[in-house]
C-alpha cells in the first residue's frame, strides 16, 4: 500500500480521555478515547470505490493487495494512524439521550492527499470502544452493504454525503435480533471504511453544553471553525455567527436535496447530523417508491412517524434548534436565531427551485401553488412511483398531453382507470402552464432529467444485492455501484434497475421495513 500522510488534528488539538481501556464508561472533559480495532478472523475485500481510493491516493493495485483487507478491517495499522472513538451525545426521537459516542466507529486518522485535502478514515464495525455500552461494536453484512452503496449513490446524485471507500467481510459471525422480537440470528459481519473531511456531529457540541463544560465547548467550536470552516475570518464572535449561519444553510440545502430525490434518512437524531451538512449514518434509510409523505422505512418509528419523508425539513430545523441551544451557552442568541431563520428561508427557496426544475419550469409562483399541491395529492392517492413519474413527465407531449406516458409509474393498474379523468384534467393544466414558458422540448427534457434521477438505490435493489452477497456472490454490489454512478443518465442497458418495486418487495423485510438493528 502506498503510505498516506496523516495530520490527526482532532486528537492533537482536542483533549483525550486519560483512561485507555475499552470499558464502557462516561467520558468527561475529553472528546476522544483511544480505541484500537479488535482483530477479525479472515478479512476479505468485497468491493471498493475506485473514486474514493483515488481521492486518498490509492491505486487499484493497492486496493487489491492483501494488506488492504488487513488495514480496512482494522487488523493492521498504517504508519501515522491513531485509532480513536469520539465522544458525543444527542437527542434521540426528540429526547435528550446523554452520552452516546462512537460505539462502533473507529477513526483511523486524518489523511492529507496530494491536493492538500483532508480526508478522515473511519471504520464502522471494527469492534468495541468505550462508547459501545452493552453492544458489540460490530456491523452485519446487510447494513454494511446498504451504507456502502448508498453513500456512493448519494455522492453521484450530487448530494453532500460521507463517502465509502471499502466493504470488507470479516469472516466472523455477528449475533443480531433483527426485529427485536426474541429471534436472534448469527449473521456475517462486515466493515465499511467511511471517508469524510469531518465526522463532527451536532451531538459533539450538545454533550459538553449539557454537562456545563463551557471550556470544552469553546475549544470544540474554535477547532471546528478552524479545521472545517477555514474560509471564515474575522473576530471570534463574527466567525461564530457566520459559522452557525453556514451550518443552517448547508443543512437546508441537504434537506431540499433529500426531498427532491425522495430519500428518507430514517433516524434523524441529532447525533446523526453532520456539522458539514453531509448525509451521515446510513441505517434504516429508504427511498420513496409510491409517493407517500408519511412513509418511513424505520420500524422503530412506525408509530410516531417522526422521521417520515415529509417531516424531514421540520426535523432538521428542530435539530438545528437543539444545536443552537447548546451553542447559546457560549454565544449570544441573536445570530443563532438569525441562523434558524436562514434555514427556513433557504429551505423554502432551494426546494421551490428544485420543484420547479423537477416540473420543467423556470420557477414556481404563488399562482402555481394549487395545481402543484393537487399533483402531490394525486401522486399519493393514485399510488404513483415518484422517481418514475418525474422521469416520464419529461416525455409528455405538451401539445397533446396523454396519461399513457406516465401510467407505467402507477402501482395499481386499476387506479389508472379509476383516476383517469382527474389526471387528464391535471395534465391539461400542467401542459398549458408549461407552454406559458418559451420551451424548447429537448432543453426542457435535459433540464428535467438533470434533477430527476432515473436510478436510485431502491430498497428492493439493495436487498437483492444483500441476498446475493450473503450467498457469496458480490457481483450485484459492483453492478449497482456502476449503475448508480450515473443516476441521471438514461443507461438503457440497465433498464432492469429503473423499475418500480415488484409485488414481492411490498412486505418483505429489508425492502419495506427496516430496524435500527444493524
Ligand atoms: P445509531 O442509531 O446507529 O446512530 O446509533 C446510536 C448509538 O448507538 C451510537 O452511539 C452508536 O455508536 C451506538 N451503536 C449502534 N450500534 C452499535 C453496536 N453494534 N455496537 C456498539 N455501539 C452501537
Ligand atoms: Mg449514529
Amino acid at each position: 500500500m502506498h503510505p498516506l500522510q496523516f495530520d490527526n488534528r482532532f486528537v492533537q488539538e482536542l483533549p483525550g480521555d486519560p483512561i485507555t481501556t475499552l470499558n464502557s464508561r462516561q467520558v468527561v472533559g475529553a472528546l476522544w478515547s483511544k480505541a484500537p480495532p479488535t482483530p477479525v478472523q479472515a478479512p476479505r475485500l468485497l468491493s471498493y470505490s475506485p473514486e474514493v481510493a483515488e481521492l486518498l491516493g490509492w491505486t487499484a493495485e493497492d486496493m487489491h493487495s492483501s494488506e488492504a483487507a488487513q488495514i480496512l478491517s482494522g487488523n493492521q495499522l498504517l504508519e501515522g494512524m491513531f485509532p480513536v472513538a469520539t465522544c458525543y451525545g444527542g437527542h434521540q426521537f426528540g429526547n435528550w439521550a446523554g452520552q452516546l459516542g462512537d460505539g462502533r466507529a473507529i477513526s483511523l486518522g486524518e489523511s492529507i492527499n496530494a491536493k492538500g485535502e483532508r480526508w478522515e478514515l473511519q471504520l464502522k464495525g471494527a469492534g468495541k470502544t468505550p462508547y459501545s455500552r452493552h453492544a458489540d461494536g460490530r456491523a452485519v453484512l446487510r447494513s454494511s452493504v446498504r451504507e456502502y452503496l448508498c453513500s456512493e449513490a448519494m455522492y453521484h446524485l450530487g448530494i453532500p454525503t460521507t463517502r465509502a471507500l471499502s466493504l470488507v467481510a470479516t469472516g466472523d459471525g455477528v449475533l443480531r435480533d433483527m426485529f427485536y422480537d426474541g429471534h436472534p440470528k448469527t449473521e456475517p459481519g462486515a466493515i465499511v471504511c467511511r471517508v469524510a473531511p469531518s465526522f463532527i456531529r451536532f451531538g459533539h457540541f450538545e454533550l459538553p453544553a449539557a454537562r456545563g463544560d463551557v471550556a470544552l465547548l469553546n475549544q470544540l467550536i474554535d477547532f471546528t471553525i478552524e479545521r472545517d470552516y477555514p474560509q471564515l475570518i474575522g473576530h471570534t464572535e463574527t466567525k461564530r455567527a457566520q459559522w452557525f449561519e453556514l451550518i443552517c444553510l448547508r443543512t437546508a440545502r441537504l434537506m431540499a436535496d433529500w426531498m427532491r430525490v425522495g430519500f428518507v434518512h430514517g433516524v434523524m437524531n441529532t447525533d446523526n447530523m453532520s456539522i458539514l451538512g453531509l448525509t451521515i449514518d446510513y441505517g434504516p434509510y429508504g427511498w420513496l417508491e409510491d409517493y407517500n409523505p408519511l412513509w418511513t422505512p424505520n420500524t422503530t418509528d412506525a408509530q410516531g412517524l417522526r422521521y417520515s419523508y415529509a417531516q424531514q425539513p421540520y426535523i432538521a430545523h428542530w435539530n438545528l434548534a437543539q444545536l443552537a441551544n447548546a451553542l447559546a451557552t457560549v454565544m449570544p442568541d441573536e445570530p443563532l436565531e438569525a441562523g434558524l431563520r436562514t434555514y427556513a428561508l433557504t429551505y423554502n427557496q432551494v426546494f421551490n427551485q428544485a420543484l420547479a426544475a423537477k416540473l420543467g419550469l423556470k420557477q414556481l409562483g404563488a399562482e402555481d401553488e394549487s395545481w402543484v399541491e393537487q399533483l402531490f395529492e394525486l401522486l399519493r392517492t393514485s399510488e404513483v412511483d415518484m422517481t418514475l413519474f418525474f422521469r416520464e413527465l419529461a416525455q409528455l407531449d405538451l401539445q397533446q398531453p396523454n396519461l399513457s406516458v406516465i401510467s407505467s409509474a402507477f402501482y395499481r393498474p386499476e387506479y389508472v382507470e379509476r383516476d383517469r379523468d382527474i389526471w387528464d384534467a391535471w395534465l391539461a393544466l400542467y401542459a398549458q402552464r408549461s407552454l406559458q414558458e418559451l420551451v424548447n422540448m429537448t432543453e426542457r427534457k435535459e433540464r428535467m432529467n438533470a434533477v430527476n434521477p432515473r436510478f436510485v438505490l431502491r430498497n428492493y435493489l439493495a436487498q437483492e444485492a444483500i441476498d446475493l452477497a450473503e450467498q457469496g456472490d458480490n457481483s450485484r454490489i459492483d453492478q449497482l455501484l456502476q449503475v448508480l454512478r450515473k443516476p441521471y443518465a438514461e443507461q438503457p442497458e440497465f433498464n432492469q434497475f429503473a423499475q418500480k418495486r415488484p409485488e414481492w418487495a411490498r412486505v418483505r423485510a429489508g425492502c419495506s421495513m427496516l430496524s435500527c438493528s444493524s
